[in-house]
């Protein structure tokens, strides 16, 4: 397995030392800011094996969460097939969260902005919380520096590489028991929930909009 390699990023503005892992783009340290012998990324092992792509190549990119009342974890589909790994596209590398960082955007009609780190020069995506609150300062995932920007933005290296649409969805409700399946088509734009494609989830007897349960369940995956 691709092993953490892990860095001091100085200290926060409570004076708490911060540490990045430059392998999984993830925090390396405790609240306390004590290092640890590995990061917090969940899903080391997708980052085992990159797939490089070439975004001409690719007609079209699926995802599925089975479940995302379990565990928020998509299976992913390049050009109708499974690929489950990191992706690498020119000098971004982007993985399960910021595939869920994309759709949460999407789901918002968020405006993609693209900004690039001041102390590593790379680009920037949001995810969770952050995938649809404008905020103009900025953790950089690749060096894990904060930097600002002049204007609160939102911002997803897929939208680089690719034409996004926002998401857009049909007047329905579904009702949501123990499974919430999401398929969500990223070139196209559709989300279909749990094989529907609708704007309101009836969950434990309350209807809600799709978006804003996403947005909570969603919101600490970055
Ligand atoms: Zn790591
Ligand atoms: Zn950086
Ligand atoms: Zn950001």
């Amino acid at each position: 397995m691709n092993t953490c390699h892990i860095k001091y990023c100085g200290k926060d503005k409570n004076g708490i030392d911060r540490y990045w892992c430059l392998t999984h783009k993830d925090i390396a340290s405790d609240t306390e800011g004590n290092q640890l012998k590995e990061c917090l990324c969940n899903y080391k092992e997708i980052y085992d094996n990159k797939i490089k792509i070439e975004p001409q190549n690719i007609d079209s990119i699926k995802v599925t969460y089975k479940n995302v009342l379990e565990e928020i974890k998509p299976n992913i589909y390049l050009n109708q097939k499974e690929e489950n790994h990191a992706l690498e596209i020119k000098d971004s590398i982007l993985d399960f969260k910021d595939i869920g960082g994309l759709m949460i955007s999407k789901l918002n009609g968020i405006k993609l902005i693209p900004s690039y780190c001041s102390y590593c020069g790379k680009p920037h995506t949001d995810d969770g919380i952050f995938a649809y609150t404008p905020h103009a300062k900025h953790l950089c995932q690749y060096c894990g520096y904060f930097y600002n920007v002049e204007k609160a933005n939102i911002g997803n290296e897929f939208a680089l590489f690719f034409d996004v649409p926002d998401i857009t969805l049909e007047e329905g409700i579904v009702e949501i028991e123990d499974t919430l399946c999401l398929e969500y088509d990223i070139l196209k734009g559709t989300l279909l929930t749990n094989g529907k494609n609708v704007n309101k989830v009836k969950a434990k007897g309350k209807i809600i909009y799709l978006k804003t349960y996403l947005n909570e369940l969603f919101k600490d995956e970055y």
